[in-house]
C-alpha cells in the first residue's frame, strides 16, 4: 500500500518528544498524554499558540495506527506527501474539541475548506442489570437520511444547481444583537432557505424521487451488542451510521447505555450489592436462605456455627459479583448487606429467658451505677427517631437554604459568543 523504500535516514521520535511519551506508548497513554498537555497549553487560557499546534499535529499523526506506522518507518516528511503539504490534515482545535464533544474551544463549523463532518445521533439505551450480566442483543429500527439514489445526493435531474439568494452561497447567516451598550451578541446559524447548503435547485429539474431535498428518509434496524460486564453510561457506537447528506462525512449513531434501577441488586463498579433482614434469632443462632442470582440460579447462603452477624455488616461472595467487560470468566464480588430486625418489646419473662443465656451484666465493674451515683444524675427522656439519615438531611437543607439565600443566577449560560462591540 505504501509504496515508499526506506529513504534517507529520518527523524521519527520528535512527535514523541512533542507528547513526552516513549516510542511504544499505548493509544491510551497517547490520549492523555495529549488531553493533558493540550489543556495546559490551549491558547485560550495563555498557552503559546505554536506549541499548541506541535502537540495537536504530532497527536494527529501517533494517534492513527496507519499514520503512526508510516512515521515510524519513514519520518515526518513521508506523512507530507500524503498529508498534502505541510499543515495539511486537521484543525488543531478540531483535534482538541474532539475530546469534548465539540465544546467552547470548537470555534464554529465555517474553520477551512474540509468535508463537513455531519453529527453524531446520540441515542439512550435502556437496559437491565440481567441484560448486563448475560450479555444481549437488542434489535433497534431508526429512521435516517439517506442520500437520493436517483441524483446520488444532488436533488437534481442535470446535476446543476444555483447559488441561494438568501445567504449568498455561504450556507450561513449572521444575526446580531445588541445586548447592552458595548456588548453584542453574534450568531451564526445554517441558512433556511437552502438549508444550509448554499445553493437551491429550479423547480423543473428538481429530482423526482427526493423532490430536490438530495436524501430520503430510509428504515434501518440495527443490532445493538450489549455485552456482558458493559457499564452505565457506556458508549456503543455504529461508526458512520448517521444521517447522510451530500459533501459530509456520516456522523455516528452512538447509543448509551442507561442502566434501570434493580429491585434486588444494586451495582458498583464490577461487585453487586444486596440487602437481607435477618431476624435477631437468625443473627444470633445462625441462618439460611436462597438468594436468587440475576441469571436465576439460587444461591444458598449460610452461616457458619456459631457465628453471630452484626447489624449493618457486610459478607461477601467472591466471583458473583458482575461479569468483568471484555474478560467475562472473571467477576466481582457479590456483598451481602444484613440488617438486623430486633423485636420491639419483651416481655419480664422472655427477658429474664435470654438474660440467663446472655453474656452477664457487668455486675462487679464500675459500670454499675449506684444509688447515690444515680441520685446525682440528672433525669432524661429517651424519644424514637424513626429515620436517622432523614432527619440529619432535613437538618443540612435548612443550613444549607440559609447560606444560599441569594445566589440566585442572572441568566442560562448559552453557548452563544458575548463579544465586546469595537466601537
Ligand atoms: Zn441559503
Ligand atoms: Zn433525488
Amino acid at each position: 500500500m505504501f509504496g515508499r523504500g526506506p529513504s534517507k535516514k529520518s527523524d521519527n521520535t520528535k512527535f514523541y518528544e512533542i507528547l513526552g511519551v516513549p516510542k511504544n506508548a499505548s493509544q491510551e497513554d497517547l490520549k492523555k498524554a495529549y488531553k493533558k498537555a493540550a489543556i495546559k497549553n490551549h491558547p485560550d487560557k495563555g498557552g503559546d499558540p505554536e506549541k499548541f499546534k506541535e502537540l495537536a499535529q504530532a497527536y494527529e499523526v501517533l494517534s492513527d495506527p496507519e499514520k503512526r506506522e508510516i512515521y515510524d518507518q519513514y519520518g515526518e516528511d513521508a506523512l507530507k506527501e500524503g498529508m498534502g503539504g505541510p499543515g495539511g490534515g486537521h484543525d488543531p482545535f478540531d483535534i482538541f474539541s474532539s475530546f469534548f464533544g465539540g465544546g467552547p474551544f470548537g470555534g464554529g463549523s465555517s474553520r477551512g475548506r474540509r468535508q463537513r463532518r455531519g453529527e453524531d445521533v446520540v441515542h439512550p439505551l435502556k437496559v437491565s442489570l440481567e441484560d448486563l450480566y448475560l450479555g444481549t442483543t437488542k434489535k433497534l429500527s431508526l429512521t435516517r437520511n439517506a442520500l437520493c439514489s436517483k441524483c446520488n445526493g444532488k436533488g437534481s435531474k442535470s446535476g446543476a444547481s444555483m447559488k441561494c439568494a438568501g445567504c449568498q452561497g455561504t450556507g450561513m447567516k449572521v444575526t446580531i444583537r445588541q445586548l447592552g451598550p458595548g456588548m453584542i451578541q453574534q450568531m451564526q446559524h445554517a441558512c433556511n432557505e437552502c438549508k444550509g447548503t448554499g445553493e437551491t435547485i429550479s423547480d423543473r429539474d428538481r429530482c423526482p424521487q427526493c423532490k430536490g431535498d438530495k436524501v430520503i428518509p430510509e428504515k434501518k434496524v440495527l443490532e445493538v451488542h450489549v455485552e456482558k460486564g458493559m457499564q452505565h453510561s457506556q458508549k456503543i457506537t455504529f461508526s458512520g451510521q448517521a444521517d447522510e447528506a451530500p459533501d459530509t462525512v456520516t456522523g455516528d449513531i452512538v447509543f448509551v447505555l442507561q442502566q434501570k434501577e434493580h429491585p434486588r441488586f444494586k451495582r458498583k463498579g464490577d461487585d453487586l450489592f444486596v440487602e437481607h433482614t435477618l431476624s435477631l434469632t437468625e443473627a444470633l443462632c445462625g441462618f439460611q436462605f436462597a438468594q436468587t442470582h440475576l441469571d436465576g440460579r439460587q444461591l444458598l447462603i449460610r452461616s457458619n456455627p456459631g457465628e453471630v452477624v452484626k447489624p449493618d455488616s457486610y459478607k461477601a461472595i467472591n466471583d458473583e459479583g458482575m461479569p468483568i467487560y471484555q474478560r467475562p470468566f472473571m467477576k466481582g464480588k457479590l456483598y451481602i448487606h444484613f440488617s438486623v430486625e430486633f423485636p420491639e418489646s419483651l416481655s419480664p419473662d422472655q427477658a429474664k429467658a435470654i438474660e440467663a443465656v446472655l453474656p452477664g451484666r457487668p455486675s462487679s465493674s464500675k459500670k454499675q451505677l449506684t444509688e447515690m451515683e444515680i441520685d446525682e444524675c440528672e433525669e432524661t427522656t429517651l424519644h424514637d427517631v424513626s429515620n436517622m439519615e432523614e432527619e440529619m438531611r432535613r437538618k443540612q437543607q435548612a443550613q444549607r437554604e440559609a447560606y444560599d439565600d441569594d445566589d440566585d443566577d442572572d441568566g442560562p449560560h448559552g453557548a452563544q459568543r458575548v463579544q465586546c462591540a469595537q466601537q
